[in-house]
């Protein structure tokens, strides 16, 4: 059917859920698609003879505003001395103008690498907020809240009640939603936990946690407890449907379960958990067998080291479940596509001139490999019917103003750390 208010690829490659279609197609407004019959009015018609449109990536765990720590942030230090040493007390000079610049190039990094969603936990959740919607990116914020003083709030009873004010006028239908991030079980006391939790109930918001990150903190949550995170989580009564849960790693079975019970998301962030050597990631076959709901995730700049390409991500959580499991089966490329685009309505349109997406083999069927284990230019990036960026070029973000912006912050962010 006609449909004034889309855009018409002639003669590209288009992939929807490992399927792959070849000739004219349709873009519409509302995220999905159709084959063109080549005679509709379109706002805009674009040869993709050189293109691969895929469904857009997804980033699950983020710490957007990071992008203004070096990638090598510290590099060398244990988790533990890379807290307490490095990010916490440099996080303790934040203030919302920081995070402005830190979450503009966020944006302007995303709409490059073809990202169009964040889950994000980070200070000053409205300023990121702001800037993705402006930006015309989708996010799912995680306003954080913690019993570590904040460098937003006195204490964590006060970031709740702010978020409360927040989660109070959000509507449905906003690209951006906000979430309620609680840090994990080691910066968040029980009363604390359950606060989040009834508020996440009373607002029908989403939680946001840390879990099971390293062997140290289900050890220590052990000693303290007599349960490991999940269980002791589940045993305060903490999780609601859709909890976000980061990493996730030194679990039991028993815990996975539990994941499942609540109807929680599991996030895989191979390569923060690869910088810091926590010695064990997400089991997705453990994962895939309980049927628990597992996305991908960069996790923040200065604790992964690899930004915010979910290419890269993508082509990590690939290999390091291979390696991991001894097992060359798991997550081929179509598989792990699927993961880090699960749920968008969003499109992603990549360069098929880009050397790294040749050869396309025999079959001429390599595009979704190539992309994951190689990487390509992203060309054009559509969200709700609207190009953030197009032919290679990003227009909602100005990206010489992100890294000039960033350059100067920089100077008095880091003071004396590197
Ligand atoms: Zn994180």
């Amino acid at each position: 059917m006609a449909d004034e208010a889309c855009v018409r690829y002639n003669n590209a490659v288009l992939y929807e859920n490992g399927v792959k279609y070849v000739g004219d197609v349709l873009l519409h407004d509302d995220g999905k698609w159709s084959k063109s019959k080549g005679n509709e009015d379109v706002k805009k018609e674009i040869d993709g003879s050189n293109r691969l449109i895929t469904r857009s990536l997804q980033n699950w765990h983020t710490h957007l505003a990071m992008q203004l720590n070096a990638r090598d942030f510290s590099d060398g230090f244990t988790l533990d001395r890379w807290l307490n040493e490095a990010i916490f007390p440099t996080e303790s000079r934040l203030n919302p103008e920081y995070v402005r610049v830190g979450a503009y190039a966020a944006a302007a990094e995303m709409i490059r690498t073809g990202t169009s969603f964040a889950a994000d936990m980070y200070f000053y959740p409205t300023v990121t907020g702001e800037v993705l919607q402006s930006a015309g990116l989708r996010g799912l914020i995680g306003g954080p809240v913690s019993d570590f003083a904040l460098p937003s709030h006195p204490d964590a009873k006060s970031a709740l009640d702010e978020l409360d004010d927040v989660l109070k006028k959000q509507k449905q239908e906003d690209k951006i939603q906000y979430a309620i991030a609680t840090h994990s079980v080691y910066l968040c006391k029980e009363e604390t936990l359950r606060m989040a939790s009834e508020l996440a109930e009373k607002r029908n918001a989403r939680l946001h946690i840390h879990v099971s990150e390293t062997r140290k903190e289900v050890s220590e949550c052990h000693e303290k407890t007599g349960k490991y995170p999940i269980e002791y989580l589940d045993s305060i009564d903490f999780f609601k449907p859709g909890t976000i849960c980061a990493h996730a790693s030194w679990v039991k079975k028993n815990e996975i379960r539990m994941l499942k019970q609540h109807e929680a998301t599991a996030v895989h962030c191979p390569s923060s958990n690869m910088k810091i050597a926590c010695g064990g990631t997400l089991s997705l076959p453990a994962y895939n067998d309980a049927g628990v709901d597992v996305r991908i995730g960069t996790d923040g700049a200065a604790s992964s080291g690899s930004g915010l390409d979910m290419l890269a991500e993508a082509r990590l959580a690939s290999l390091i479940q291979r390696h991991d499991h001894w097992d060359a089966t798991l997550l081929p490329a179509a598989e792990v596509f699927g993961m880090a685009t699960k749920g968008s309505k969003d499109w992603a349109v990549w360069d098929l001139d880009d050397i790294r997406m040749r050869p396309l083999g025999r079959s001429g069927n390599r595009h979704l490999a190539n992309l994951i284990f190689n990487g390509a230019n992203c060309l054009d990036l559509w969200v709700d019917g609207n190009a953030l960026r197009l032919n290679g070029k990003t227009s909602s973000v100005d990206e010489s103003l992100a890294i000039s912006q960033l350059d100067d912050a920089v100077e008095s962010y880091y003071d004396g750390i590197e």
